[in-house]
């Protein structure tokens, strides 16, 4: 056996078996490539589960860590820090927002919009709306808004006040809506869904009704924001404005943090000691963070990141043509991208991913019927035709 399979089975047998890894330690990685041990290379289109959107080890990012973590590394939200001032002052200045909560991860953020919108609702004013198909993480409220059963499934007693609007039908949406509701939470573009984007119109029916209702509105862009999409949020490619979002997988680049975005009118619903976390906007990952806005802040990164998710789409339009009984479409926004499977395309979903990994390109299975592409945002034309000239022949090998 190979050092890299002893060291593969001994992770296999020490950890609580939460995950189905692919079998490699990953050792290094630069841009949008990845080394295992034994300096095999990987073409990432998975970029860390949408995290790693500037690329393994930009070198800014990189530098900003190095800087800050020899000057502070942590002190706890008692105090006031430079880089988690300045990371929430760029987050204001670009969005809708004007006052930010930090904490470390998707669920976290989702948990405090969770909480954020119950003390909005006030007494007896506690349902959330959200929809089926949705993810929002894996603390227990954050499961449990999300839309998917088989992700609930051994938890019960799920915690209350939760119900699910099935996907595109606004007048499902409206019969969930009564006197208890207080907040809809969604993702505008879907993503471990199957990478669907939802409707503008719907989006704009379902603006109507939370102002009607006076509901959240609450946008999950964990996934879809920082620039994935082709713009800074997800949300400014449509009408419609939130009134909270939250942020995480690449506000970071890879340091972990959250952020929950909102209005003046809103933010004064928490106060000292409602809501906290100790480690929240640390400033390691909020140096990070404040590198990863300067760059995508710059000219031109955004337009590139259209014009190479315009260049994959199109790539990924023409294999339908070839193997139309495995794919039967296209959809997605910007560089997060999704392959619809046929029904006997769903057949070989997990033999597709697996064969493309042997042949060193890294993608996933999202939903149950979709192939996901969301590699980091650098990703040059040629890196995508490399992916594509292998997700070929790998169509054509089945
Ligand atoms: C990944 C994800 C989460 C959960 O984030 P974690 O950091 O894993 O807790 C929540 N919402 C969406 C849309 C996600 O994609």
């Amino acid at each position: 056996m190979t050092t890299q399979e002893v060291m593969i089975q001994k992770s296999n047998s020490l950890f609580v078996p939460t995950y189905s890894r692919f079998p490699v330690m990953i050792a290094e990685g630069y841009g949008c490539v990845l080394k295992d041990s034994e300096n095999k290379e990987y073409l990432d289109f998975l970029a860390g589960i949408a995290v790693c959107s500037l690329g393994h080890c930009h070198p800014r990012i990189t530098d900003a860590v190095c800087q800050q973590i020899k000057k502070l590394v942590h002190v706890s939200n008692l105090f006031h820090t430079f880089p988690q001032t300045r990371l929430a002052d760029m987050l204001v200045a670009n969005s809708f927002a004007d006052r930010v909560f930090f904490a470390n991860s998707g669920a976290e953020v989702n948990e405090a919009a969770i909480k954020l919108a119950r003390k909005y609702g006030g007494e007896g004013r506690y349902e959330i709306i959200s929809l089926e198909g949705s993810f929002h993480g894996r603390t227990l409220a954050a499961v449990t808004a999300t839309g998917q059963p088989k992700f609930h499934k051994g938890f019960e007693p799920l915690p209350k006040g939760f119900r699910y609007a099935p996907f595109g039908n606004i007048a499902a949406l409206e019969e969930l809506i009564s006197e208890k509701t207080c907040a809809i939470l969604l993702e505008p573009v879907q993503g471990e869904g199957g990478v669907r984007p939802l409707p503008e119109s719907y989006l704009k029916a379902i603006r109507t009704l939370c102002d009607k209702h006076d509901l959240l509105l609450i946008f999950d862009e964990v996934q879809v924001g920082m620039g994935r999409t082709g713009s800074l949020f997800a949300y400014q490619q449509t009408c419609v404005t939130p009134d909270v979002m939250t942020l995480a997988k690449a506000l970071g680049n890879g340091l972990p943090i959250g952020a929950l975005l909102t209005t003046e009118r809103i933010a004064p619903v928490f106060s000292p000691g409602t809501h906290a976390s100790t480690f929240g906007g640390n400033p390691i990952a909020s140096a990070a963070a404040v590198a990863v806005m300067e760059i995508m802040l710059e000219e031109g990164f955004l337009e590139g990141v259209q014009a190479r998710g315009r260049y994959m789409t199109e790539k990924l339009s023409e294999l339908i043509g070839k193997y139309k009984h495995l794919l039967s479409g296209v959809r997605g926004l910007g560089l997060i991208q999704g392959l619809v499977l046929t029904e006997e395309g769903v057949g070989h979903g997990a033999e597709i991913v697996n064969k493309m990994f042997d042949r060193g390109v890294l993608i996933n299975f999202a939903g149950n019927a979709v192939l996901r592409f969301i590699p980091p945002l650098i990703v040059t034309e040629k890196e995508i035709d490399l992916m594509i000239q292998e997700l070929s022949s790998t169509l054509a090998s089945i």
